[in-house]
């Protein structure tokens, strides 16, 4: 039997932490031991469409910058939202500096 709260094991027979005062199980739930790393993702540009985003996202991977484009659709539940918002190129907030460098040298007006 094992406490839910300190992970404290007690013998058969026990059924309360006498530590916590709550209910032992008779096993402790897996512990996550693969919880993704947090990204802080910054906006770095907008493109009317697809096709464009794709093309600078390239250009930035090619730089070795992980780079991804979202856009308020909704998962394509509104994909008319996207031609309002367009498609946004996120970028690590790390690395903003060096795909701004990117982009600029490739022409591109941020
Ligand atoms: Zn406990």
């Amino acid at each position: 039997m094992f406490c839910p709260k300190c992970k404290a094991e007690y013998r058969e027979g026990f059924l309360r932490c006498t530590d916590c005062d709550i209910d032992l199980v008779f096993e402790l739930p897996p512990e996550p031991d693969d919880i993704p790393e947090y990204v802080d993702w910054i906006n770095l540009i907008s493109f009317p469409d697809k096709y464009e985003a794709d093309l600078a996202q390239g250009l930035l991977e090619a730089n070795d910058i992980e780079a991804v484009t979202t856009s308020d659709d909704c998962g394509s539940a509104y994909p008319s939202m996207t031609y309002v918002q367009g498609i946004r190129l996120m970028v690590k907030k790390e690395e903003l500096e060096l795909a701004k460098e990117v982009l600029r040298d490739a022409e591109y007006k941020l």
